[in-house]
């Protein structure tokens, strides 16, 4: 099956600059990375959508939960921030999610919180959670509109604090957010049983059906190169079952025609 998955970018505009750093708005980082995030997990065959189409356009946020309706998974990604003497100290990952540990949340939180500290060099926290002081449902917004229309799984992830130097600089760092949007999506996929997913007669799994693909099915065709199952499944292009020169000749096709 399809898993699908809701991202949302925390805040929109200039929002949230870091005392730190200045250039550094946790509105605009956050939407850089749910965009990779998002190509990230296409990657691995999940269909992705977002809250929103425009950064500079705002949502409440509510309504940005509500647009988790008929998805598998809701993830809102922010960068925290804490006021003080020593708040600038601070520089740990959390993850909120069910305030009930609905589907056993805290499983895929503590996944993400461990992936995400480790890459960041930060510190891990905690797979956490809010509860209204007003009754049973969710203190923030967002986790409380995904809940409404029935996401199973929902989390705000907290990349740190911008409030702390080196997360806010480490942050700014395009190459640094490909790094997070990757194990995240590495992190995500693993949780969900879900691997890559490549183009028949991608038997090396580069992501590119190219010559040394076809030289690869040639020979093993040939009986000079043993495949794993998944290069089996990858190789038998006319899916008969077998490697054969059919399936060297529809993948040299394949190739030609780019
Ligand atoms: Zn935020």
């Amino acid at each position: 099956m399809q898993y699908k998955i809701m991202l949302d970018a925390g805040h929109y505009g200039y929002r949230n600059q870091s005392p730190a750093v200045k250039e550094y708005y946790e509105s605009k980082q956050m939407w850089e990375l749910h965009l990779l995030l998002k190509t990230e997990l296409e990657k691995y065959g999940f269909f992705v959508a977002t809250t929103r189409d425009v950064q500079e356009k705002d949502l409440a946020v509510v309504k940005r939960g509500r647009a988790a309706k008929g998805y598998d998974l809701f993830i809102s990604l922010h960068s925290n921030a804490v006021g003080g003497s020593k708040g600038g100290n601070v520089n740990r990952v959390d993850v909120y999610t069910a305030y009930d540990n609905l589907n056993n949340a805290h499983e895929l939180g503590q996944i993400l919180v461990k992936a995400i500290s480790e890459c960041m060099g930060v510190d891990a926290g905690n797979s956490k959670t809010r509860k209204s002081e007003k009754g049973d449902y969710e203190y923030y917004g967002v986790l409380r509109g995904a809940r409404s229309v029935g996401c199973p799984l929902y989390y705000i992830i907290e990349h740190s604090f911008h409030t702390n130097e080196y997360a806010a600089r480490w942050l700014m760092l395009q190459e640094n957010l490909l790094r997070l949007a990757k194990i995240e999506a590495a992190a995500i996929a693993a949780y969900f049983g879900v691997k890559k997913e490549f183009e028949l007669g991608d038997i090396n799994m580069d992501g590119k059906l190219d010559s040394i693909d076809v030289m690869l099915i040639k020979r093993a065709y040939f009986g000079t190169l043993t495949l794993t199952d998944e290069q089996k499944r990858l190789a038998d292009i006319n899916a008969d079952g077998e490697i054969d020169i059919f399936d060297y000749l529809a993948a040299k096709r394949k190739y030609f025609k780019g």
